[in-house]
């Protein structure tokens, strides 16, 4: 499968379509879910083109794979969920049986309140 540069997220990075931007720099940029499931529910995503997780660790260089991972520890430090505060949940959806609706790489951020069961 190849990405698909119509999907919502590419067309938000494009700035084609707007997001409530929570953080940005020179790799990723991060924002909140308009379906929010938890009481904070924030999305991170890689500016490069990368389809899921798996895309992601193949195709990504090894800087890029570093600075996504520190987005997402800058981002819980700035939204004050951090392991120090209150804790959250990171989840990524794969494919079809992951139930990825949207076909660019991003890591969901849940917190601010009681996240319950792993899966349900
Ligand atoms: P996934 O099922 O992991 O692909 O999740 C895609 C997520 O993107 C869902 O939680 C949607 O609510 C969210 N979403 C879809 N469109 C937008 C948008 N324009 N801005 C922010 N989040 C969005």
């Amino acid at each position: 499968m190849s990405y698909d540069k119509n999907n919502i997220f590419a067309k938000i990075l494009r700035g084609e379509i707007p997001c409530k931007k929570v953080y940005e720099n020179e790799y990723v940029l991060s924002f909140y879910d308009t379906n929010p499931k938890k009481k904070i529910h924030v999305l991170v995503i890689p500016k490069n083109e990368y389809i899921d997780l798996d895309d992601f660790t193949n195709k990504a260089s090894d800087k890029e794979i570093v600075e996504f991972n520190k987005a997402i520890l800058h981002v819980v430090k700035m939204l004050k969920i951090s392991s120090h505060e209150r804790g959250y949940r990171v989840l990524s959806n794969i494919g079809k049986d992951g139930g990825q609706e949207v076909p660019h790489f991003h890591y969901h951020i849940f917190g601010g309140e009681q996240i319950g069961k792993m899966v349900v």
